[in-house]
Formats: C-alpha cells, structure tokens, sequence
C-alpha cells in the first residue's frame, strides 16, 4: 500500500479520529488528512482551526500530512496519488453510511478503494458533535479530545457564551 487519504470536517478532531490515523499510518507508507472545505457557518472551527488542531495532534507521526480539500474525496485522492480512502466504523452509527459512501466512491473510481478501521472500544461512542455537545453543557471532556483541542474548544464554547 502506498499512499491513503483519511476524509472528514474533523470539527474538532476527537481521540477517535487520533486513533484512527495511528492505525492507518501503520499500513501505509504516507496518510494524508484531507479537512474538507465547508462554511464555516455550519462549522465550530474554522478550515484553517481544523487543520491546525489535526497538524499539531499528528506532529509526532512522519508520514503523516494534513491538507484541506474541496469536492469530491476521489477527486483529492487522486490528485494526491492516493489510492485507498481511509474511514472509521463506529459499529452502532457508521455502517450504512460508509458503505453506502465507498459503493458510490466506487461507482465514480473504480481504482480507488475505500478501507474502514474499526473504532477501538473505548471510543465506539464518540464524535466531534457529543464532545461540543457535552463540553458546552460544562462535561469535562479532556480523555476525549487530544491535549492542544482542549483550549480552542473551551475558548470558542466562551465565546458563543458570551454572544
Ligand atoms: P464526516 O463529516 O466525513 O463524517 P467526521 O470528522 O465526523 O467527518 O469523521 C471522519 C471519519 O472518522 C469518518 O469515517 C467517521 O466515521 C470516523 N470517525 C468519527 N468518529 C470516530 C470514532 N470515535 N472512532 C472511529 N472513527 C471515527
């Protein structure tokens, strides 16, 4: 396996995310995070707040890049020399759609193969929308995001607080 790409909004990355990216970097030779562009209307963190906070959770992993991308994954895929999407399967809430998201990945490049990692157990019950949900009712949320998230979110909780 050469190259991979692991998709998502990452609004904020979660240790689930983190976990993910340790696994996968094992497999292959260089794992691209693609952020994707979306307005940041419907976004905590800003595109340029994402890839920071990914960039600087991964700074330890070598062959691992964060980059934004906009429209179709395939079509970043391929234009990084990517030739495997990397996704992560929460057994209760991902299944029907990843798969129904790699069949139609598929449809459009046949050469690009979607590959899902289990999410470890520990982290089958998190995503980036509960740690907002929870920390802004005051959950303390530190065991569920990396170390340097922890700020911003707190931070930008205060902010819309104080609106
Ligand atoms: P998207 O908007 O593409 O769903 P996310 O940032 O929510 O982006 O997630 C990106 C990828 O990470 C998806 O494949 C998602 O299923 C996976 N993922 C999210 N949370 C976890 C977790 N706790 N454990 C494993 N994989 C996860």
């Amino acid at each position: 396996m050469a190259r991979a790409i692991y998709p998502g909004t990452f609004d904020p990355v979660t240790n689930g995310h983190l976990d993910i990216v340790e696994r996968a970097s094992h497999a292959v030779d260089h794992l691209t995070i693609g952020v994707v562009e979306i307005s940041s209307k419907r976004t905590m963190f800003n595109l340029d707040e994402r890839i920071e906070m990914f960039a600087e959770a991964v700074a330890n992993l070598s062959n691992v890049s964060v980059q934004s991308y906009s429209g179709l994954t395939v079509n970043a895929a391929r234009e990084i020399g990517a030739s495997v999407i990397v996704r992560g399967l929460r057994i209760t809430s991902d299944f029907e759609y990843e798969s129904e998201m790699a069949l139609m990945n598929r449809r459009m490049a046949g050469d690009v193969e979607t590959i899902c990692l289990f999410s470890a157990l520990e982290y089958q019950i998190l995503s980036s929308s509960r740690v907002k949900e929870v920390a802004a009712l005051g959950a303390d949320v530190s065991d569920l995001v990396p170390k340097n998230v922890l700020r911003p979110l707190v931070e930008r909780l205060e902010e819309r607080r104080e609106k």
